[in-house]
């Protein structure tokens, strides 16, 4: 009898290891059936008949411009004025990437269908901003700069997180720019810095494959732009302290995405964090049912999960990876 209990646990043992060990980035994306949400770049016209015809998400009504979503939008657990607030300035943080190469080293579910290596075909995605401590001035050094040769000064440097199936490698990085603050502007609040302003990313600072992580250095010649993101940083910190302890406690599974679908303008979609997987290195994978369309890879994904032990509520958000079509749910890592 002893053994035989012995032995079953042997094979729970065994089994617990197999499945563990079988938990990569690599694996899971395989189990899924993942695809990555990245956007080949259309000419306007060319879009606007891809979007029409979306399959994903015909007629994008879960997507909400920034500056349209309300206090309605949210699930009634959580209908908080500080809630919102929070979900719209972390937009500002938000930000479109465009890659104009695509790398010869790429494999594994890295490899992007229907795309090109090198300068073939640009693809839109998205990111944010997690801010400077310090803040530089630099020379500089951006070959072909549109504004020209003559000295001049970039600003930085700016960490953007993203996937690494948007950014593979230092070869992609610095053919990658970022545009803030392309939201529709609507009501005080956003009428006060309505304008674009593009960064320049210079390097890859980290890359994991396990997680599907990216964080890019990027430069801006826009001398403002740091100092506005460092300020936005720490109302978004007095905004979340001041939300009531109740709101997240009754915000059970809570989940918003911050994103660019198909390139276009920032939206907030809002729906539920369903579970989290751990992968072999410790990286979470969230599975979640936020609307997302191609361009929306990289995205934030800020959810609630009582689950989780430890974990602040909506702080640091996941990254969103790729779409899981058998299921329906979207998975972001962190
Ligand atoms: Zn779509
Ligand atoms: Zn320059």
């Amino acid at each position: 009898m002893e053994r035989k209990r012995l032995r079953t646990g042997l094979n729970i043992f065994e089994k617990c290891a197999a499945s563990a060990e079988s938990l990569t980035y690599e694996a899971l994306f395989a189990k899924d059936l993942g695809m990555t949400e990245t956007q080949r770049s259309f000419e306007k016209d060319e879009l606007l008949s891809k979007i029409k015809q979306c399959p994903k998400n015909p007629g994008h009504t879960d997507f909400f411009p920034v500056g349209c979503i309300g206090l309605l939008n949210l699930p009634a657990v959580c209908r908080d004025k500080q809630v919102l607030n929070y979900l719209r300035l972390f937009s500002r943080l938000t930000v479109k990437l465009t890659c104009l190469f695509t790398s010869s080293m790429r494999q594994g579910p890295y490899k992007l269908l229907g795309q090109k290596i090198g300068h073939a075909s640009r693809r839109l995605a998205t990111g944010f901003a997690w801010l400077p401590n310090h803040i530089e001035q630099m020379p500089c050094t951006i070959t072909n700069c549109p504004y020209g040769e003559h000295p001049h000064s970039v600003y930085g440097f700016i960490r953007i997180l993203t996937n690494k199936h948007v950014v593979y490698d230092e070869s992609e990085a610095v053919a990658t720019q970022g545009l803030f603050w392309d939201e529709e502007v609507r009501g005080v609040t956003y009428s006060a810095a309505s304008r674009c302003i593009q960064v320049q990313c210079v390097g890859l600072d980290f890359s994991q494959g396990d997680n599907d992580a990216a964080h890019l250095r990027c430069v801006t010649h826009d001398s403002y732009l740091c100092e506005e993101l460092k300020q936005e940083m720490s109302q978004l910190r007095e905004i979340y302290n001041s939300i009531p302890i109740g709101v997240w406690q009754g915000a059970e599974n809570f989940c918003a995405a911050i994103s660019h679908p198909h390139g276009m303008r920032k939206t907030i979609s809002i729906g539920r964090h369903i579970r989290m997987v751990e992968t072999i290195s410790n990286a979470h994978a969230h599975y979640h049912t936020c609307a997302t369309c191609p361009g929306s890879s990289g995205a934030p994904v800020l959810y609630t999960n009582t689950d989780i032990k430890g974990a602040l509520p909506m702080w640091v958000p996941a990254i969103h990876s790729y779409h899981c079509p058998t299921d329906g749910y979207n998975c972001a890592f962190k």
